[in-house]
């Protein structure tokens, strides 16, 4: 059984399409801060045509051009690509920069900002480096207890895009009986396309021996899927950055397997895996669809600038 939609969201596509015009138009190398999206296959390609991934603004070189990951930078990373004259282009997804502005909102009206991620992830340290002073992460329910508030009426949580929607409303949950007050983001932080791929995991878990996710270990929307396949009915569930991860025992005794990728993830490498199930007997994959996408995000506008001065030029 074969979850849709998978794979490719909107932000992650626009991304990688940066790279891809970045290096057309401007030629190598252009450097990226940070994986561009969290997909090793993605970062490789692209590293062949010419990218440059790279920590850190001071591992570019002064005047060169520098390329934001998806998953968002704090103020302190522009400032210092500016302080260094570098050229930048920011693909940071705009469900990212959505709660950027919401953090930014919160705290100029002196709210406490709780932030549900991953500590160490790149997109809540994009975030939380938005108002410093007014965010607290919190990783999750276990978290709960040791939040402190200045003021219990003056308190909102905001989250990390890729969570797993249940295990955050048990946190919200949490903290709304430890603060009655806590008021909800405006409009969903966890967005469409994790929430998408998590419901239409759920549906072919429940029928699942075994459910595949392809995604990178560093991919949290991929690493929740699993989780997400375990919960809801999945005998067994394992990632993959492609199929040359599958161990053959995982289809000891397996009728049906369940396939499905993360965010960040081509669909080439899912069709490399079904072609691995099909040699083995498991037939035909049923597709089973949950929700139709159609979003599609405009690329970012230093790159539009930049494309259309070229057109033109050419004029
Ligand atoms: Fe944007 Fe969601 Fe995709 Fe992240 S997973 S890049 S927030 S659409």
């Amino acid at each position: 059984m074969l979850a849709a939609p998978r794979g490719y969201c909107a932000g992650v596509d626009r991304a990688v399409v940066t790279v891809e015009k970045a290096l057309e138009h401007h030629g190598p190398p252009v450097y990226v801060r940070k994986q561009i999206v969290h997909n090793k296959h993605v970062v490789e390609t692209l590293e062949r045509r010419g990218a440059i991934f790279v920590d850190d603004t001071d591992e570019v070189p002064e005047g060169a051009l520098v390329i934001f990951s998806a998953h968002g930078v704090a103020p302190a990373v522009h400032e210092a690509a500016h302080r260094r004259q570098l050229r930048t282009i920011d693909a940071t997804c705009p469900l990212v920069t959505k709660v950027h502005k919401e953090a930014v909102r919160f705290a100029t009206d002196d709210y406490d900002i709780l932030l549900i991620g991953h500590a160490g992830h790149e997109e809540v340290e994009g975030t939380a480096g938005e108002a410093p002073a007014h965010i607290q992460l919190v990783n999750g329910p276990e978290d709960v207890d040791q939040v402190v508030v200045r003021d219990p009426e003056r308190v909102v949580w905001l989250s990390q895009t890729t969570l797993s929607v249940d295990e955050t409303m048990t946190t919200v949950n949490l903290l709304r009986k430890k603060f009655p007050q806590l008021q909800d983001p405006p409009s969903d932080d966890i967005c469409y396309a994790t929430q998408n791929r998590q419901v239409a995991v759920k549906k072919i878990a429940a029928e699942s021996d075994l459910v595949i996710v392809v995604g990178s270990s560093n991919s949290s929307n991929s690493v929740r899927l699993v989780e997400v396949a375990l919960e809801h009915g999945a005998r067994a569930s394992y990632r993959v950055d492609n199929v040359g991860e599958i161990d053959e025992t995982w289809l000891d005794g397996v009728g049906t397997v369940g396939v499905t990728s993360g965010a960040s993830v081509p669909e080439i490498l899912v069709q490399e895996v079904l072609a691995y199930l099909t040699e083995r007997g498991y037939g035909q994959a049923e597709e089973v669809v949950t929700a139709e996408e159609d979003l599609l995000f405009s690329l970012p506008k230093e790159l539009r600038r930049d494309l259309k001065a070229a057109r033109a030029a050419q004029a």
